[in-house]
C-alpha cells in the first residue's frame, strides 16, 4: 500500500520517505547508481525521452537518477516543501538560487550576519554581474526591510540564526514586509536555514527558496560535501531546476547515497546533540569567565523569545562570548588547550569542535555588539562530562593566559 506521509511523525517520515521499494527488488535503501552516459534502444526513443527533460527520467548523468532523487524527496520533506535540488556543497546551494533568480540591474537585500562566502560572492561576482547588495541589521523588522527595498528589489535574503553570532531573524514579519513590497511573486525570500534543519519550517513562515547546507547534520559525518534547496511552488521549481541544470550543478551519487544514510540518522543524531548542547551552554552561562552564551534556545539569550515562538528545537552549535578582560590570543589559548574539540570548520557531524570566530565578524550595517572575544562551539556525540571537564580545564588555560 501506498504510504501517506502527511500525517505522520519527523521521524517516522524520515525512515520512510524516498524509499520506492519496488525498483529494488526487495532491499531496504534505494540503489546506488553512477553513470553519465545514458544509452537509448532508438533514436526515436532518445528524443522522446528528450523532451521530458526536467521529469524523472534518465537522460543523462547531470539530469540525476533515482539515488538523486531520492535524496531530493527526503529533504523535501524534512523542509516541507514540494521540490529539491541537490547540488555539490553548501555554498553551491547559496550561490545557486541566487544566480536563477537574480539578473543584472536587480538588487538585493543581505543580512550582515551572513554566512561570508555569502557576503563574499555578493560583493564579487554578483555586484561584477550587475547585481547590487544592501546589507542590513539582521534584528531588522518589517518596516526596517519596507524602507530598505527599491523598486528593483527582486531578492530579501535571510539567515536565521546569523552565522558566528547567532542573531535570530523575525522571518515571517521580514518575508511579509518583502512580499508585499513587491509586484506579486516578484520578490523571493530566500533562507538559509542550515542551523533549523527541521525545527524550523520555512515555508510556513514566508520563505520561497529554503538552502541547507547538508554537508553538516544531513550527511552528519564530517566526510561529505552537499548542499540543497528547496520550494514549495511548481513555478519556483521550474526557475530554480532551470538556473541549476544550466550551472551544472550535479553531486556524486556516491555522496547522495551517503548523505541519506545520514538523514535515517539524523533524528536520533540531532536530539541527543541538542540536548547535549544544551546542557553545556547552560554549563558555560553560570561560568565566571563568560559574559554571554549565544545559544537562542537559551533562556535570557540574545534572539530567545523569537526561537522560542518560530522553532520547535535547537540544533547543538551556538557560541560563547567571553569577557571584554580576556584577550583574543587568550580564547586562541582556549581552543588549543581542548583535547576533545578540534579546532575547525564546518559542524554537524559527531564530533565536538571549538572555533575562535572574532576575525569573521564582518559588520558593515549593523556594528558590532560584542565586547569580549568569540569562540564557536559544536557539540557532538560524546559524553557531556568528558566534554565539561575538557571545557573546564581550557577555562583555566584561559584565565592564565593572563587579561
Ligand atoms: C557550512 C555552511 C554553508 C556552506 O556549506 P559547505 O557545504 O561547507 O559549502 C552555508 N551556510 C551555512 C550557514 C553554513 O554553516
Amino acid at each position: 500500500m501506498e504510504k501517506d506521509h502527511s500525517k505522520l511523525g519527523f521521524h517516522t517520515r524520515l525512515s520512510h520517505t524516498g524509499r520506492n521499494d519496488k525498483t529494488v527488488h526487495g532491499f531496504v535503501n534505494p540503489p546506488l547508481l553512477r553513470g553519465s552516459t545514458v544509452l537509448y534502444p532508438t533514436v526515436a526513443e532518445r528524443k522522446r525521452l528528450g523532451g521530458m527533460r526536467g521529469q524523472r527520467v534518465l537522460t543523462y548523468g547531470l539530469g540525476g537518477s533515482a539515488t538523486h532523487w531520492a535524496l531530493e524527496d527526503v529533504i523535501a520533506e524534512v523542509e516541507g516543501g514540494t521540490r529539491c535540488a541537490i547540488v555539490c556543497s553548501g555554498l553551491a546551494a547559496v550561490t545557486t538560487p541566487l544566480l536563477a533568480f537574480l539578473k543584472s540591474g536587480d538588487h538585493m537585500l543581505m543580512p550582515d550576519s551572513v554566512y561570508g562566502p555569502a557576503r563574499n560572492f555578493a560583493e564579487g561576482m554578483l555586484k561584477r554581474f550587475g547585481v547590487e547588495t544592501t546589507f542590513y541589521d539582521p534584528v531588522i523588522d518589517g518596516a526596517g526591510i519596507t524602507a530598505l527595498m527599491r523598486p528593483n528589489t527582486t531578492v530579501v535574503y535571510t539567515e536565521s540564526p546569523g552565522s558566528h553570532t547567532f542573531e535570530v531573524q523575525d522571518i515571517p514579519a521580514i518575508a511579509q514586509a518583502a512580499h508585499a513590497g513587491g509586484a506579486p511573486g516578484g520578490i523571493k525570500v530566500m533562507m538559509d536555514n542550515t542551523w533549523g534543519i527541521h525545527h524550523f519550517q520555512p515555508f510556513k513562515h514566508g520563505v520561497d527558496v529554503s538552502i541547507q547546507a547538508a554537508t553538516k547534520y544531513p550527511a552528519g559525518h564530517s566526510d561529505i560535501l552537499i548542499g540543497s534547496v528547496t520550494v514549495n511552488s511548481e513555478e519556483d521549481w521550474q526557475t530554480l531546476h532551470a538556473g541549476s541544470r544550466a550551472l551544472g550543478q550535479y553531486a556524486s551519487p556516491d555522496d547522495c547515497w551517503l548523505t541519506l544514510r545520514g538523514l535515517r540518522t539524523m533524528g536520533v543524531r540531532l536530539a541527543h546533540q541538542e540536548q547535549a548542547g544544551l546542557e553545556v551552554a547552560r554549563w558555560l552561562a553560570a561560568r565566571p569567565e563568560v559574559a554571554r552564551v549565544l545559544h537562542p534556545a537559551l533562556p535570557g539569550a540574545p534572539g530567545h523569545d523569537l526561537w522560542k515562538r518560530d522553532f520547535t528545537g535547537a540544533c547543538s552549535l551556538f557560541g560563547v562570548e567571553f569577557k571584554p578582560e580576556y584577550s583574543v590570543e587568550s580564547s586562541h589559548a582556549f581552543a588549543e588547550a581542548l583535547a576533545l574539540f578540534g579546532i575547525g570548520a564546518s559542524w554537524g557531524g559527531f564530533e565536538s569542535l571549538a572555533l575562535p570566530t572574532t576575525g569573521f565578524v564582518n559588520r558593515t550595517a549593523a556594528g558590532s555588539h560584542f565586547d569580549g572575544p568569540l569562540v564557536r562551539l559544536h557539540i557532538g556525540l560524546e559524553d557531556v562530562p568528558d566534554l565539561i571537564a575538557d571545557l573546564e580545564q581550557g577555562l583555566a588555560v584561559l584565565r592564565s593566559f593572563g587579561r
